[in-house]
């Protein structure tokens, strides 16, 4: 039987901090995947970094970026606003897409999108990262064992201080996508939809006033949300406290699962188990999180599973974040719409 050994070109839509600090590896960690262009709107910015990253080719424009025919998927990771037309234009382009979060800023964007990629036939996936945390997998299957009985609270404690260079556009651009919501609560809905295996119904949410963002853009947030198995979860994420860890626990009616430090990028954290007996760690086994997601999107192309997160994970999650903002926004509680 003839041997075709599986080769991605990958083509970086945005020379971002993501890419810099952990895709790129991730890409260069996968089996045949490279990096072979970085598309860059400033042409002096795009150049140096694929000097710096080795990357044989950058462009300063979309067209040309899609036209390089070393391109098979792109990685997006531009600002929030613009992730909706590049994503289905590069859909267009006949390329495989992994888009960041939140995966465009309106849900018509989103679907949107969906159906490019539908329609192209190429995979589409959404970089929520956390659902490849070894320590989220493992609390996951233990709701899932029945391990806690039936679930009925979550707690996410996501509450951290936004690095200075990541502030920019993520604190005054509103435009952009700017806010705590758009950043970290929509990575906190996808990790509970994952391990609730649930959707969610509705939100209330208020937001204490912006100590680092400007204008309109909130920084903190505390919000409920109620899930269609009917868990109701509590979120507090924040850009401004440096000091308060972070954390997830679903408690249920035979025992509660508590991660700790584990609304993070790294693959770090533990998971306790606590019930009748006692508590007692649960043993994970620490994988770099975005090596995993790109595993699986490569597994995706090759017609083995499903990226880690899809279209359809990043438009429902983003739906939640949009009623948690809306319910801030006016003080009532707000449905998840989807469409
Ligand atoms: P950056 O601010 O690093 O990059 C976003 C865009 O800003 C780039 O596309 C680039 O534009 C421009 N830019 C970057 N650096 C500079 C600079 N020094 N001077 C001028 N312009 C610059 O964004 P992040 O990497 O923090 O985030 C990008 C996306 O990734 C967002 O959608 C975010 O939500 C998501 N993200 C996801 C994470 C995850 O773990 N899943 C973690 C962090 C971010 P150009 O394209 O024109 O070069």
């Amino acid at each position: 039987m003839e041997h075709h050994e599986h080769k991605l070109g990958w083509g970086l839509v945005g020379a971002s901090n993501i890419a810099r600090e952990w895709m790129i590896d991730a890409i260069r960690a996968q089996a045949g995947n490279d990096v072979a262009a970085v598309m860059s709107s400033d042409a002096a910015r795009g150049n140096a970094y694929a000097a710096t990253h080795r990357i044989p080719a950058a462009y300063d424009s979309l067209d040309a970026l899609l036209a390089d025919p070393a391109v098979d998927a792109v990685y997006i990771s531009t600002t929030n606003e613009l992730h909706a037309a590049q994503a289905i234009a590069a859909a267009k382009a006949g390329k495989h897409v992994l888009c960041e979060k939140p995966l465009a800023l309106s849900i018509p964007d989103a679907r949107a999108i969906i159906d490019a990629c539908r329609q192209a036939g190429v995979v589409l996936g959404t970089n929520h990262h956390l659902r490849n945390a070894a320590t989220h997998r493992a609390i996951r299957q233990a709701v899932l064992d029945g391990a806690i009985g039936k679930a009925l609270f979550a707690r996410v404690f996501h509450a951290v201080q936004l690095p200075a260079h990541l502030q920019g556009w993520r604190v005054n651009q509103p435009s952009a996508g700017a806010g705590v919501v758009l950043d970290i609560t929509v990575h906190d809905v996808d990790t509970l939809r994952f391990i609730l295996n649930a959707e969610p119904v509705d939100a209330v949410a208020m937001t204490p006033p912006s100590t680092l963002a400007s204008g309109t853009v909130e920084d903190g947030v505390m919000a409920v949300l109620r899930f269609d198995n009917g868990v109701i979860a509590q979120l507090h994420d924040a850009f401004t406290v440096p000091y308060a860890g972070t954390g997830i626990e679903i408690h249920g009616t035979a025992g509660s699962l508590i991660g700790r430090d584990v609304m993070t990028q790294r693959p770090v954290g533990e998971v306790i188990l606590r019930d009748a007996t006692g508590d007692r760690p649960i043993a994970v086994e620490q994988e770099n999180l975005y090596h995993r997601s790109l595993a699986a999107f490569n597994g995706a192309i090759q017609g083995r599973g499903a990226p880690a997160a899809s279209g359809e994970d990043g438009l429902r999650s983003l739906a939640a974040a949009w009623a948690v903002l809306e319910a801030a926004r006016t003080g009532q509680r707000t449905p998840v719409v989807l469409s």
